[in-house]
């Protein structure tokens, strides 16, 4: 095994527990290595400290298996924390009976750059780092006999975060049979997931906790629900009682997913729902134009910084967006807003916020911070901003 050696006093972060080493605090390795090989992490002095796999793509050099430099890394190590992290998915109450929830969560289950996502009978697995990679067979291995009852496991390791891993993109079947739809239901709103051309593993699962509580805010609202994907907010808000919901989203695909969802339930009233595929930049001008008010407002974009190098222009959306999408809160009503970009830290979101509100001359209150379900936990040692943060803000 190769030994990766620190620059001097480049530890501290490990000393930490946070599981990256950038490869600016790497002073060498010392053997040969390929990419997504494991080896020892040592302190500048030799001290071993952790055992990583490496990147040789990445900036994200290597991230760390585990902290007891002396144990292996091994098909027992990846049964041992998939298990543990399935059994910690299933013992939280919240999560009891969730038929879509995350149950590997990469960094904050010690295992990074995996994820597995389930839906009912069927998981979805992506691979987003070249050590995970390296391990793939000790990973399927270790899901095969952790979820016996699975139909089928799907990979969906087609994000964008492959390449900066110089990791090409692998999707389709792992083992089992795919059934011909995949139906979930989430706090009694039914909804298909689209495991093999949907966005990410098929669904956002990190909004769940939200998009019930939309359904609780929408009694008699009209609601916007920007961003809407293939509709998850806007079925809530019609099971919840709203007087209409206008969604908006620009992909075509998705909406036809969201119509195949509202039919999905006949219960629901489907004459209170109405589809715009468009830009939501351009949309929005145009109902401030036209006068278009509305109770609720949800604005869930994508991800606007995915990287560093994105803020300044991602700054510039997010306040465009909550701008534009505030002018069309009615007096005294309520936006949900969200970001998922890792640049844009809590603090940072919530003073685009704030700024919009002044700029338009409302007054603005914070009812509550909006978080990632349970199954999307944040580990301690990873910063808090790398997932999903809202606002629900009341207007006045
Ligand atoms: N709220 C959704 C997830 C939203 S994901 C849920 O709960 O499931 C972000 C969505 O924004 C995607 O569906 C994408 O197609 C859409 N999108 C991205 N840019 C857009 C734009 N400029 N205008 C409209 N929709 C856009």
């Amino acid at each position: 095994m190769a030994t990766l050696i620190l620059k001097p006093g480049r530890e501290r972060s490990l000393m930490r527990r946070h599981p990256w080493i950038f490869d600016t605090s790497v002073e060498r390795i010392d053997g040969p290595v390929k990419n997504g090989d494991t080896v020892l992490v040592a302190r500048h002095d030799g001290t071993p400290l952790a055992r990583a796999g490496v990147s040789l793509a990445s900036r994200i050099r290597a991230r760390v298996w585990h902290f007891a430099p002396d144990s292996p890394v091994d098909h027992a190590f990846f049964r041992r924390r998939i298990a543990q992290a399935i059994a910690r998915r299933l013992a939280h109450p919240s999560l009891r009976g969730q038929q879509g929830l995350r149950l590997v969560h990469g960094e904050a289950d010690g295992l990074p750059g995996v994820i597995v996502d389930r839906f009912g009978a069927v998981a979805v697995l992506q691979l987003t780092f070249a050590g995970a990679e390296r391990w793939r067979e000790a990973i399927v291995d270790a899901l095969w006999r952790a979820l016996p009852e699975l139909e089928a496991l799907y990979e969906r390791s087609d994000s964008g975060a492959r390449r900066l891993e110089g990791l090409e993109p692998r999707t389709g079947l792992v083992f089992g049979t795919l059934p011909e739809t995949v139906v979930i239901e989430e706090y009694g709103v039914r909804l298909f997931v689209d495991v093999v051309q949907g966005h990410k593993t098929g669904f956002y699962l990190d909004q769940r906790e939200n998009r019930r509580l939309a359904g609780q805010l929408a009694d008699g609202a009209r609601v916007l629900n920007a961003f809407c994907y293939s509709g998850g907010f806007s079925l809530h808000a019609l099971a919840g009682g709203a007087r209409e919901v206008c969604s908006i989203d620009s992909s075509g695909p998705a909406l036809e997913l969201a119509r195949r969802n509202l039919a999905l339930d006949p219960a629901l009233p489907a004459d209170r729902a109405r589809w715009f595929e468009a830009d939501v930049f351009t949309l929005l001008r145009e109902w401030e134009r036209d006068g278009e008010r509305f109770d609720l407002v949800i604005l869930d974009p994508p991800k606007f910084a995915p990287s560093a190098a994105h803020v300044p222009q991602a700054r510039r959306a997010y306040r465009d967006v909550n701008l534009h999408g505030m002018r069309l809160v009615a007096p005294g009503g309520l936006l949900m807003t969200f970001s998922c970009s890792g640049g844009i830290g809590t603090e940072e979101f919530r003073e685009i916020v704030a700024d919009c509100a002044a700029k338009n001359g409302r007054d603005a209150q914070v009812l509550a911070r909006l978080q990632a379900g349970p199954d999307h936990p944040v580990g301690l040692a990873v910063p808090e901003s790398e997932y999903l943060k809202g606002l629900l803000v009341r207007l006045e």
